[in-house]
């Protein structure tokens, strides 16, 4: 099938790289010129590991192909996807790229069209889209929601092997077309559930701020054992062998980030108020997550008091989460600003958000070559994102390399009793 993918970020390349590999010709499109220059001589531009084989496989076998000219991109296409970001914008999602995508999709229509909304966007939006593409267009068109579930760190692998796929359709014809196109991905049986459109809609942010919730709820626990003296990680493997809770998204720390949860659960809570309806728990939710980041901060300034200024400070991690470089919404982002607002110097070491950082923070940051490098002279260390290579250290490197052998474990990776053993002054979160 001919494909266009409007929008070459996270979910737009792995989808259309994704597509390709099974066989379709797809054409990326993107409005950031010097991304589709990288990505036309294979580079890929983000970290996400076994993006680059594919893009490079089927860019090599012309299944694949970037543009920034999405007039010829739907001209040639019978199946658009949208893929532009929705940001946050003063808690709402900002659908000013999907609205203008969908001005010029109407504007290239030269026949029948399958239009397919994979941003994730607020209940009514993909109608409106639909709306918009009529006003520019007398050619006919049926319009899908087909939101995106996939994780980053392992966004080619939940593409190719997704839990299920959601087709929010008005028109059956239209939905066994997205759902062909999906069958290579679903051949062991995941289920692919059509509904209705704002169902669809509805779904994706469902499931967003029902795992935001998991985790904000499990931080309320971590902040309420150490109150009364009990252990956030047992109580997480205690409820987690539960059938009806399971392991998942139990972990306590210093919150969760990224481009998602944070900006979702914030549309949803605003899709609450304009029915008046407010969504309490959602409320809940991302008021914990920012309070959990500042919560970890503050167990720096109970540690070595409000001035910093003559601190030295390591943090392992930066991204918001492991095998990614996106630090959208990353809690490193505001703890380091923390640190920095009360006079202390930074250090910092994360294996693939480095140019990220540099973007983020210039010069008023240092960047290590290693997780070893940022301890030199340190007064402690914050670890923020649990990347696997930070897990087993070499702890007498670690020691002899600081200042004060001070950890703020914002993960719980490391065994309090064994860190306090090796000689380390040791925080983490919701444990004795
Ligand atoms: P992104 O910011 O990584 O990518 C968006 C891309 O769209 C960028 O490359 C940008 O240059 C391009 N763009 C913006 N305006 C454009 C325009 N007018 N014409 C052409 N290109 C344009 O965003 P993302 O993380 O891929 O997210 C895209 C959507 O998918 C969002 O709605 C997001 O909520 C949703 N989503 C993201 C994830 C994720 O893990 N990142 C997962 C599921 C769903």
């Amino acid at each position: 099938m001919n494909i266009a993918i409007i929008g070459t970020g996270y979910v737009g390349l792995v989808a259309g790289s994704c597509f390709a590999e099974s066989g379709n010709d797809v054409i990326c499109v993107d409005n950031d010129e010097e991304k589709v220059k990288k990505l036309s001589k294979g580079k890929v531009p983000i970290y996400e590991p076994g993006l680059p084989e594919i893009v490079e496989r089927n860019l090599r076998e012309g299944r694949l192909s970037f543009t920034t000219n999405l007039e010829s991109a739907v001209k040639k296409s019978f199946v658009t996807f949208i893929a532009v970001g929705t940001p946050q914008v003063n808690g709402r999602a900002d659908l000013g790229a999907v609205h203008s995508v969908a001005v010029d999709i109407g504007r290239a229509m030269d026949r029948f069209k399958v239009i397919v909304m994979k941003s994730t966007v607020p209940i009514g939006a993909t109608e409106k889209v639909s709306d918009i593409i009529r006003a520019e267009t007398d050619q006919p068109f049926d319009i899908i929601s087909n939101p995106e579930f996939l994780k980053e760190g392992a966004a080619v692998e939940d593409f190719m092997k997704p839990d299920r796929v959601i087709i929010g359709a008005e028109d059956e014809r239209a939905a066994e077309i997205v759902r062909e196109l999906y069958a290579p991905f679903v051949r062991t049986g995941s289920p692919v559930l059509v509904t209705d459109v704002r169902t669809a809609e509805m779904t994706k942010y469902a499931a967003n701020a029902f795992l935001a919730a998991r985790i904000s709820f499990m931080n309320e626990f971590a902040n309420l054992c150490e109150l009364v003296g009990a252990d956030v990680d047992m109580i997480r493997k205690g409820i987690g062998l539960d059938s009806r809770i399971g392991q998942s998204f139990l972990f306590a720390g210093a919150g969760f980030g990224g481009s998602c949860f944070p900006k979702d659960v914030e549309a949803l809570i605003e899709t609450g108020r304009q029915q008046d309806y407010p969504l309490r728990i959602l409320e809940a939710v991302n008021a914990v997550n920012r309070e959990q980041r500042l919560r970890f901060l503050g167990k720096v300034l109970k540690h070595f008091g409000e001035d910093l200024s003559s601190k030295r400070f390591a943090i392992w991690g930066l991204a918001f989460k492991p095998r990614t470089d996106d630090m959208r919404e990353a809690p490193a982002v505001d703890i380091i600003e923390g640190l920095l607002k009360r006079g202390g110097s930074v250090a910092a070491y994360d294996p693939e958000a480095k140019e990220e950082a540099e973007r983020i923070f210039g010069s008023r940051i240092q960047l290590a070559k290693n997780n070893y490098d940022c301890l030199e002279g340190a007064d402690a260390l914050m670890l923020i994102t649990e990347w696997q290579a930070f897990r087993n250290p070499n702890f007498e490197r670690m020691k002899s390399l600081m200042r004060d052998p001070v950890v703020f474990d914002g993960r719980n990776i490391y065994s309090p009793s064994q860190m306090r053993e090796m000689g380390f002054t040791y925080y983490s979160v919701g444990r004795k």
